[in-house]
């Protein structure tokens, strides 16, 4: 195997902890159209130009219309209206005058293609909806006048490892999750979006894998979260060693006691979620609740706010599939990673430090208005006993006046619950202070880590900072467990880092009182806290909070924790 085109084994940032082997499926980027150095003027190069772009439009609207007809139900009514969009008189005709005007057919194409999409943002609601078909019959049509693979993933048809250049969440929402048995991609960073959909699942990721995509399609893969590695073609030793971890995790898997340290100190143990779907897929047995509800998940999609009326239903559905069990729902989070197309500001240069989460209050008031109405009318219909387990909580707090403010609104919406998540680091500094405000508080690491090491999130090459083991991260989680047991309030984590078993002694040990993860997180981590007491778990705590490094920290937890559980988990 030549090591300049098919790399044996690529590097990355491995998230989550299983492995899997299985085939590679390129995920191929939207083709870039070529600056134009001259026009058109020849005649007979016009006509060429309009006959190879009307030829690929065509050819798209005829595969569409194809795939339409193989396809069930509101898919097939789907890509039968794009069909139309590529095949539509008024699209043909602004590219032909756009060639006409001595423009190439991919620039006539995208330009042409440009101009109708303003014009169907113009008209707003569903039309607008329609310009994410619409770019994806562009990029079509422009890889195929270029010569080029068409863009996108071909159709799955067993499970594969995506493998991507980079992916949007809107990418990912439109992969047919059931066939991906791992995700790579070569930009992005362990908590991205990317990240977090693969930890939802389950899956093993690796991002940062910078030379993944050079791997040729079809070549049988091994991907290993735990070591962030991509082998090409693993050998039998690697094969049999991934199977044994997989037969590992099965076995954790049937432990389904409550969270809970060696001499009972309970720990509950929750599931973090982006959808009503997911929670119904919640096993009732494995998890003790929600401990995150990314609400924004359900709209990235949308390019208006959702009204109530829109919202209502599917908070009813999330409690319903809880069935009273404690649900803390986080308030629209859009901003920076998490763009939301209605709640976008253009002009910031750093999306990450501007108008983000709960300060959207500050721009779109009605946005956290219509939220909560539709949060408190969910909970007027609740069992009057269940109301309690229904916690919100805002995302982004940085003073104690905004928790302030925010446990009004969502008083005054008949929440009874109501807490604030300490991402940044002047929350977790002032957290006697804003716990005085809210009944409870919960740390999201991924969010502290990005603002506490100034380390974009969605950079993996800066990973080595952004890691939650750092000292001054595990600073400000110490101090905001700390304020939370001398104020007698729930102080949990729903940062990412709960699902590192080692982590979780750790955090148990600084006084925090339940750890929310993804799912398939939590049997390693019930493991864990399993074969540990709460005086442990107090002695790693202090071990880590003396670390100068975050390698030296992890090191001290791993040292003192359980040898046994450690080789079992392989930590
Ligand atoms: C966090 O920042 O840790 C968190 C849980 O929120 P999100 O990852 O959705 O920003
Ligand atoms: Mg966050």
């Amino acid at each position: 195997m030549s090591t300049a085109t098919t790399p044996g084994v690529v590097c990355g940032v491995g998230v989550g902890r299983s492995a899997v082997i299985a085939p590679l499926a390129l995920v191929r980027p939207a083709p870039v159209v070529p600056q134009e150095t001259h026009r058109l003027t020849e005649p007979a190069d016009i006509a060429a130009a309009i006959a190879t772009a009307e030829k690929a439009l065509a050819e798209r609207a005829g595969e569409l219309a194809e795939q339409a007809a193989a396809a069930p139900g509101a898919l097939g009514e789907v890509l039968l209206a794009t069909a139309g969009m590529a095949a539509d008189p008024e699209l043909v005709g602004l590219v032909r005058a756009r060639i006409e005007n001595g423009q190439g057919a991919a620039a006539a194409v995208d330009g042409a293609v440009t101009e109708v999409i303003s014009m169907l943002t113009a008209a707003g609601g569903l039309f607008a909806e329609r310009s994410t078909d619409l770019r994806s019959v562009r990029d079509h049509v422009v890889a195929r006048i270029l010569q080029l693979p068409a863009p996108g993933l071909p159709e799955l048809r067993q499970m594969f490892v995506v493998c991507a250049a980079d992916l949007s969440p809107a990418d990912t929402a439109a992969l047919d999750l059931e066939k991906v048995a791992a995700l790579i991609t070569e930009a992005g960073g362990p908590t991205g979006h990317t990240a977090i959909i693969a930890r939802q699942l389950g899956i093993p990721c690796v991002v940062r894998a910078v030379g993944a995509t050079r791997i040729p399609e079809g070549t049988l893969v091994a991907v290993d979260a735990a070591n962030g590695t991509v082998t090409a073609n693993p050998d039998p030793a690697l094969t049999a060693a991934i199977r044994r971890r997989a037969e590992t995790e099965r076995v954790l898997a049937e432990d389904i006691a409550p969270g809970a340290t060696a001499d009972g100190r309970p720990v509950p143990l929750l599931a973090n979620v982006g959808t009503p779907q997911e929670m119904e897929q919640l096993d009732a047995g494995v998890v003790e609740g929600v401990g995150l509800f990314r609400t924004e998940v359900l709209f990235l999609d949308a390019v208006t706010a959702p009204s109530r009326e829109q919202q209502g239903p599917q908070y009813a559905r999330a409690l319903a599939a809880m069935k009273g069990a404690k649900t803390v729902v986080r308030t629209l989070d859009a901003g920076a990673d998490k763009p939301l197309a209605f709640a976008v500001h253009e002009d910031e240069d750093n999306p990450a430090l501007g108008v983000r989460g709960y300060r959207l209050v500050r721009t779109q008031p009605q946005l956290l208005e219509e939220q909560l109405a539709a949060l408190g009318e969910t909970a007027l219909a609740l069992a009057p006993e269940d109301r309690a387990n229904l916690w919100v909580m805002a995302p982004m707090i940085s003073t104690p006046a905004e928790a302030r403010t925010f446990a009004r609104l969502a008083r005054a919406h008949g929440i009874q619950t109501v807490g604030v998540m300490i991402e940044v680091p002047a929350a977790a500094l002032q957290a006697a202070a804003i716990l005085d405000e809210v009944d409870f508080a919960s740390v999201g690491t991924n969010d502290l880590a990005q603002y506490t090491m100034a380390t974009d999130r969605l950079r993996g090459e800066l990973a080595d900072l952004l890691d939650p083991w750092q000292p001054a991260v595990l600073g400000l989680v110490a101090a905001t467990a700390r304020a939370g047991t001398a104020a007698a309030k729930p102080v949990g984590v729903c940062g990412e880092s709960a699902s590192d078993p080692l982590m979780a002694l750790a955090l148990t040990g600084m006084g925090v009182t339940s750890l929310s993860m993804s799912a398939p997180a939590l049997p390693a981590v019930r493991h864990a806290l399993r074969h540990h007491s709460l005086a442990q778990c107090k002695a790693i705590a202090e071990a880590v909070l003396g670390a100068q490094s975050a390698e030296e920290a992890r090191k001290a937890a791993r040292a003192l924790a359980d040898a046994q559980m450690v080789a079992r988990l392989g930590l």
